[in-house]
Order: C-alpha cells, then sequence, then structure tokens
C-alpha cells in the first residue's frame, strides 16, 4: 500500500535521537530550547514545544482564558480536536461553512455567527493551503476577539510572505507523522504576544511558576516554586526534540518535494473533467499536507474503494466535525453548511508526503487516470 500520508526519516534523524539517548536528560533538558529556539526562527514567532497538536491546541485556548460558556467560531472540515480541546474548557463550538475552493473558514460568513460571547475565531489550514488570514485577522481585530490558526497542516506554508506562524495571534502545529515534519508524537505552539505564549507554555507545564518576580508566596528557598493557575504535563521530551531538530533542517526539502507532486499531479490530472484538483491562491505557497481531490459524490466510495484495492492508500479529511456524535445535543442542521457538506461527500486524498518516489506517483497517477 502507498499510505497517503507518511514520515520521511533518514540516517540524520536517526543520529540525532541516538545522541539524545546517549545524554544525561531524556527529558526537560537542553534540546527541547534548541528546539524552541530554531522552531522561532523558522516560523517567525517565539514557540514553545508540546506533547501533540491537541496539547497545542488546549494550551491555546487556555492562554486566551476560554471559560464555560464562551464561544469560539471554527470550520466543520477539520480534524475534531480543532473543537473538542475548546470545548473540554467549556466553550460552546459555533460553526461556519467552508470556502468551495480551499475548504478553508469563510470569512464573508463569520460577521454574522459572532455574538457577544464570542472570544476567538480559529482558522485551519485545510492541506497546507493558509486560511484567509488578513480577512480573518481584521474581523477579529474590529470585534476584539482572538484569531487562532490550527496549522497542524501547515508548517512551513507562507501566506504574503509571511511564514505561517507570525501572523495569527496564536498559531499551532502537530507533528503527528502524518504532517509536514514528525517528532512521533508533538506539537508546538506560537505567538508574538509574550503573554499569550508563557500563559500557554505554563499550562503545558503544570502551570509552575518559577521566576521569583512572579511569587505570591514568600519564597522559602531555592526550592521554592507555586501554582496560579493549573496546568497539565504536555512537555515534549529531549528525545523527541532530537527528531524535531534534525527534521526542522529537512523541512525546506521535505516542502519542495510536496510541491513537485503537487505539481505533477495537477499536470497530469489537468484534463480530468470528472475530478476536480485542489488550488493555490496566488499570494501563498503552501507545504502541501494532503492532495485533496474531489469527485463526483455518487461515485466516492466506489473510487474510493478502487484505489485502496490497487495498494493506493487513500483517506477522506473529513467527515464535518457537527456529524460527531458529541455534537448531537447542539442538534446541528447539516443544510446550514452546504459546502462543507459538498467537500466532504466528494473528497478523497491521494497520497502526498515527502518520501514518495517518481515511480510511485507515475503509478498513483495512472490508477486515478483509468477509474472513470
Ligand atoms: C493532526 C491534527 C490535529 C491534532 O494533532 P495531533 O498531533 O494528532 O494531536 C489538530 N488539528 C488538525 C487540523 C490536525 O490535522
Amino acid at each position: 500500500m502507498i499510505p497517503y500520508g507518511r514520515q520521511s526519516i533518514n540516517e540524520d534523524d536517526i543520529k540525532s535521537v541516538e545522541l539524545a539517548l546517549k545524554g544525561e536528560l531524556l527529558t526537560t533538558g537542553p534540546l527541547v530550547e534548541t528546539f524552541e529556539k530554531n522552531l522561532s526562527e523558522k516560523v517567525g514567532a517565539p514557540t514553545t514545544v508540546v506533547s501533540s497538536g491537541t496539547a497545542a491546541l488546549h494550551c491555546a485556548y487556555a492562554a486566551i482564558g476560554i471559560e464555560q460558556g464562551d464561544e469560539i467560531i471554527t470550520p466543520p472540515i477539520t480534524f475534531v480536536a480543532t473543537q473538542a480541546t475548546a470545548a473540554s474548557l467549556g466553550a460552546k463550538i459555533v460553526f461556519v461553512d467552508v470556502q468551495k475552493d480551499t475548504g478553508n473558514i469563510n470569512p464573508e460568513l463569520i460577521a454574522k455567527a459572532i455574538t457577544p460571547r464570542t472570544k476567538a475565531i480559529v482558522a485551519v489550514d485545510y492541506a497546507g493551503h493558509p486560511a484567509e488570514l488578513n480577512e480573518l485577522k481584521s474581523i477579529a481585530d474590529n470585534h476584539g476577539l482572538y484569531l487562532i490558526e490550527d496549522a497542524a497542516h501547515s508548517i512551513g506554508s507562507t501566506y504574503k510572505g509571511k511564514p505561517i506562524g507570525s501572523i495569527a495571534d496564536i498559531t499551532t502545529f502537530s507533528f503527528f507523522p502524518t504532517k509536514n515534519l514528525t517528532t512521533g508524537e508533538g506539537g508546538a505552539v506560537s505567538s508574538t504576544n509574550p503573554k499569550l505564549l508563557s500563559r500557554a507554555k505554563r499550562f503545558a507545564r503544570q502551570g509552575l511558576v518559577r521566576e521569583p518576580d512572579q511569587f505570591r508566596l514568600v519564597n522559602d528557598g531555592p526550592w521554592h516554586q507555586e501554582v496560579h493557575e493549573f496546568g497539565l504535563n504536555y512537555r515534549l521530551p529531549d528525545v523527541l526534540c532530537a527528531l524535531g531538530i534534525s527534521q526542522l533542517k529537512r523541512l525546506e526539502e521535505f516542502k519542495k518535494r510536496r510541491r513537485e507532486i503537487f505539481a505533477y499531479y495537477t499536470a497530469e490530472f489537468s484534463d480530468l473533467d470528472w475530478l476536480q484538483l485542489p488550488i493555490e491562491r496566488s499570494y501563498v505557497s503552501s507545504n502541501w499536507h494532503l492532495f485533496p481531490i474531489r469527485v463526483p459524490h455518487e461515485r466516492r466510495r466506489e473510487i474510493f474503494d478502487k484505489l485502496r484495492n490497487q495498494s493506493v492508500g487513500v483517506q477522506v479529511n473529513y467527515i464535518p466535525a457537527y456529524r460527531h456524535p458529541a455534537f448531537s445535543e447542539y442538534k446541528i442542521e447539516s443544510k446550514l453548511y452546504p459546502a462543507s457538506e459538498e467537500f466532504y461527500s466528494r473528497e478523497i486524498s491521494i497520497p502526498m508526503h515527502a518520501g514518495l518516489s517518481d515511480n510511485q506517483i507515475e503509478l498513483v497517477a495512472a490508477i486515478v487516470k483509468s477509474l472513470y
């Protein structure tokens, strides 16, 4: 099976992890800071690392102080972690439909979803293609809301020349093996707002305050540390940071290959009138995480099965999040989200990752072209 997404691990990655294993500290050691520093340079904003993309979202929501009854505005076409982590802090999830072409949240539909309880607009860079960040940022600023960007798919992408991570109030990343770079499990939170970043970082480290100038209790000695707000343990260990440090050096090479594959599939499929291709706006440069094609919905299942039967590892990204039974209390009417419903009913993600060989992508393209 040619998987739709997969990690790319080389000898340098292995060496880096081996060295970390032979080091003094397996966690809370110096590689955490090195990875954070290197990531900050890459994404253009101070960054802290955490144990998953889900943890990163949870930290982002904790940092903006989500409380019971607050609302967040999110797109349905995403992995449900975007919503689950806010819901776990008591947020009410408000869905806004997506753009038909990118699958990203549609900025034109946001204003009418804003209420006095709205706290944040949460964008997802579906498939690696950045959302309409300038429009979203100005809506958020005009209404006194935070813009959070779930960039689980898009590390290495740029928007109007700026790296993803440097634009939203808080950006979250995932380093799961199918994503654009991996630490096995892992994630990161970036923000140019030092207060938000330090609150996120504390939440990921049990809420511990170790800076003497911030102590509220009497400082009894060098062992003293205190907790002002409860946190969790979302630390990323040095062993995994070692992999991240090495993977990050390869990010541009990964992006180059992902974009080559994007260009190849786009050229191969351009005259297939039954197949709709993903597009890229002129002002972005996507580090393509997925290659989402859209096929006639009445034949989606058949095409999906045919591809899997011929060893093409396909996936569907994603079932609209509001359809999950966890949202049953919301009594959401799917007809309010026609673009998301249509997107989901026709989508298939075909193999896209940096480790695909020319032979493999030629084989995938030939099989896709023989389907209809
Ligand atoms: C993968 C993913 C997450 C969660 O990341 P994990 O590292 O798997 O916890 C969140 N949002 C989106 C859009 C994702 O694709």
